[in-house]
């Protein structure tokens, strides 16, 4: 299962089980083809119909996705996952988008019907259910202090307001894609009712303690951290103390920024629970059955303490 496969073993695709699948570029390092593998050997022990689901991973680059998705759907692969860089990129590319995914713009499963791909996008899911098991708090009525505005701070904005957090404040290094973001959020934090607040990453160090919320949940969703000689996108100390840290980020599993949360004694988790849930959710759809997400947690760590 460990095989990265190509759009040319597509083309003479022989597998005759239910087939899922990852696509990315690069995916060689995906945990995902482990940790659901795992999860449909166990669904199997306790439903025969699951004996011959597999799960494979694919090297899709991203001027070939429009081509792989059709053929994709012309194998009867029953669901797909898409990770970077294909989640904006298949929008565009599936027959119905699920009304949740529509204000997040991207899609990361999908999953075969006779008309097209149904897409679904079921990150937020994860990190909800990530910072309730990790760090036994709710999204909903949490002050948050999300950092990025990437694709994940943009899934974690959306699920944010539409869980009811108290208030929203978004930093990013970059203030044109915060912007963006904020723009698109407007309309949605406005009918809920909640504030939205967005600064630079260098504006809310340069603020210090003045005007920021003192107890917040602070999300990293930058990419600032995944090398363990990243500076933290954001010095904690600077900030009114938080009430909790949870970065997106699982490899390292203590990025700089889980390290100064630690020092400072404030409860923080990294990110994967967030991928094992969201992969959970994911698995939930295609199956339509209860899904071992212990098992797949499990396997998740045994495949990236085998790295
Ligand atoms: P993305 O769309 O490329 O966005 C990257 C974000 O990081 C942008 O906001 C970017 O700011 C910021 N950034 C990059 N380098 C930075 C630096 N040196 N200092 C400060 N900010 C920096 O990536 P993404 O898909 O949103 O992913 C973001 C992170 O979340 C990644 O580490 C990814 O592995 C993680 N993630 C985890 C899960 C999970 O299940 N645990 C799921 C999704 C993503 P600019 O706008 O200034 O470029």
């Amino acid at each position: 299962m460990d095989t990265v496969h190509t759009l040319a073993d597509l083309a003479h695709w022989a597998y005759t089980g239910t087939a899922l699948a990852v696509l990315g570029h690069p995916i060689a390092h995906s945990l995902s083809p482990p940790m659901h593998n795992a999860a449909l050997g166990r669904l199997a022990t306790r439903d025969p119909r699951f004996a011959h689901w597999r799960y494979f991973r694919f090297d899709i680059p991203p001027d070939d996705l429009p081509r792989a998705l059709k053929l994709f759907h012309a194998k009867k692969f029953h669901g797909l996952n898409l990770t970077v860089p294909h989640k904006v990129l298949a929008l565009a590319r599936v027959a119905v988008v699920d009304a949740a995914a529509q204000p997040v713009g991207a899609v990361n499963t999908l999953l075969h019907a006779d008309a097209g791909w149904h897409g679904f996008n079921t990150d937020g899911h994860g990190l909800a259910a990530a910072v309730h098991e990790e760090l036994r708090r709710d999204l909903a009525g949490a002050t948050v202090l999300l950092l990025g505005a990437g694709g994940a701070a943009r899934g974690a904005a959306v699920e944010c307001l539409a869980r009811g957090c108290a208030a929203l404040w978004i930093a990013n290094r970059t203030r044109s894609h915060l912007n963006t973001l904020l723009k698109d959020l407007t309309p949605l934090a406005g009918a809920a009712g909640i504030p939205l607040h967005g600064l630079t990453l260098e504006e809310l160090a340069a603020r210090g303690h003045a005007g920021l919320p003192a107890h917040a949940l602070v999300i990293n969703a930058t990419s600032s951290g995944l090398r363990s000689h990243d500076a933290p996108p954001v010095d904690l100390t600077a900030l009114p103390r938080p009430a909790a840290v949870f970065d997106m980020i699982y490899n390292p599993p203590l990025s700089p920024l889980l390290r100064a949360a630690g020092a400072l004694g404030v409860p923080h988790a990294n990110g994967l629970a967030m991928l094992v849930h969201q992969g959970a959710k994911s698995l939930e759809i295609w199956t339509g059955a209860p899904v071992p997400v212990g098992t797949m947690r499990a396997a998740a760590e045994a495949a990236l303490a085998a790295r």
